[in-house]
């Protein structure tokens, strides 16, 4: 029987990482493409696990990635192996499906630890040597790119090294969709075996579950029986408790009983301090000059400092020669103090109430007619084209949608905008508007 070759196969895959980095998966790299007949490239799969997410949410990215590396019009399809039929009646959160993976640089050597972040860094090291022993939950709050993600990665990378087993470090969406399969196939005494049988439950960006009444019930419960049973639980959030927006009060409390420590926005040195670490781990060389360059100009968050770092690096290897203040200067040209705009979720849901005359919880809702959906889609273009929110963090304001409708509305709106004139300049209006706003 006829099938792709290595070299085929491997052109896919990078075509996939490269061009959907945001449906790839690591074990993408498991899959087999058994055969190539009649136009179709049949690939096996694991599980139903991965059969399913496959066919619902990559059949056309795969099909593309497959006529690019061929050159042929050809599709694909998948094809749920299943040998082992326990397999079958597994569920997702019983597969260690959805257990988010750690950056291996997240790591506590990784972190620049100043005063903007002294505290939550303190404790995170007392709370990965001595868990569910010193701070119980642990609640880190921040605004976006301030190193939430990273240091609660770091705590788990420390707990795993002190041989703690079963670390869970979930997103809020994961959460939920364990929870909704659990309550679907009847299954809801596994799913609590699952959850709260762990040595610690991590759960980043947790704001996300406000958006959903049963999810948040059950999740109530988990924190109960694991607070109980003194595992740890480390939850992060882009708010304080109280801040999180109609976050009932049992559950305020409960994120109050141990240890609710803020990261702030770092101050110059220990911007600077964090440029010479990542240049480091680049291997890359900065005179002091530069890094207080960068350091200065990249002041709203840390994902900016990167941003602007990489810039500096990749135009010292095109244009070659040593990193210098001049080079960076024309490196970062008009991006700096531009990238410094700080337009929040807030101002663009504000605009879009403004403008469009609809409500912010229609935006979050689930409502289709094209008076909400429309408004909403704009909503997340603006998110994306003038924050640094990833994808899952647009979705998640918006109700907890997945990232791949957050791609499918922004999609949209810039076709819309490329065909329909009026739309286009009304768009850009609004988008001056808020960056108005943002440099004040
Ligand atoms: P958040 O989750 O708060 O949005 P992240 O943890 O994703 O932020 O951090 C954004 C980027 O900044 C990451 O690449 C992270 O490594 C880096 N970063 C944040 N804080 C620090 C720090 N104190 N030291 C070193 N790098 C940091
Ligand atoms: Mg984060």
């Amino acid at each position: 029987m006829a099938t792709i070759g290595d070299r085929t196969w491997g052109e896919m895959l990078d075509y996939l990482r490269s061009k959907f980095p945001h449906l790839s998966r690591s074990w993408f790299d498991s899959l087999v493409p058994t055969d190539f007949q009649h136009g179709v490239i049949r690939i096996c799969c694991a599980d139903v696990t991965q059969h399913k997410y496959l066919s619902e949410q990559c059949q056309s990215a795969f099909s593309e990635a497959a006529q690019v590396a061929t050159g042929r019009l050809v599709t694909v399809g998948f094809v749920p192996v299943n040998n082992n039929p326990i397999t079958e009646t597994r569920l997702s959160f019983e597969l260690e499906e959805g257990q988010l993976a750690l950056n291996k640089n997240y790591t506590f050597d990784n972190f620049v630890s100043g005063p903007c972040n002294r505290l939550p860094h303190a404790a995170g090291l007392a709370v990965a040597e001595r868990p569910g022993q010193v701070y119980n939950p642990l609640f880190i709050h921040g605004d976006v790119g301030l190193g939430k993600t990273h240091l609660v990665q770091a705590i788990c990378h420390q707990m795993y090294a002190q041989g703690l087993k079963h670390v869970l470090y979930i997103s809020c969406e994961t959460f939920t969709n364990h929870f909704i399969e659990a309550i679907e196939r009847g299954c809801l005494h596994r799913f609590r075996d699952r959850y709260r049988h762990v040595d610690a439950l991590v759960i980043d960006d947790v704001q996300f579950l406000a958006a959903r009444e049963r999810s948040r019930e059950e999740f109530f419960h988990t924190f109960n029986a694991l607070y109980q049973s003194q595992r740890q639980i480390i939850l992060t959030a882009d708010e304080s408790p109280a801040g999180i927006p109609s976050l009932e009060e049992r559950l305020v409390s409960r994120f109050n009983w141990g240890l609710v420590a803020i990261i702030e926005r770092p101050c110059l040195e220990t911007r600077m301090a964090i440029v010479r670490k990542k240049a480091k781990l680049n291997c890359v060389d900065l005179p002091e000059d530069v890094v207080h360059f960068i350091a200065a100009h990249a002041e709203s968050n840390i994902r900016e400092i990167e941003g602007a770092l990489t810039r500096v690096q990749a135009f010292s290897q095109q244009f070659g020669g040593e990193i210098c203040l001049d080079m960076a200067r024309e490196a970062l040209g008009s991006h700096v103090g531009t990238t410094s705009k700080s337009v929040t979720i807030q101002d663009i849901f504000q605009a879009a109430t403004e403008h469009y005359g609809v409500r912010p919880t229609d935006l979050q809702s689930k409502r289709r007619n094209r008076s909400i959906a429309f408004p909403r889609q704009v909503c997340m273009y603006l998110a994306r084209e003038l924050t640094r929110l990833s994808l899952e963090e647009i979705g998640g304001y918006f109700g907890g949608r997945d990232h791949t409708t957050v791609l499918h509305a922004i999609r949209t709106i810039k076709d819309q905008r490329q065909q329909d004139e009026l739309l286009n300049q009304n768009i850009g209006e609004l988008m001056r508007l808020l960056l108005k706003k943002g440099e004040v």
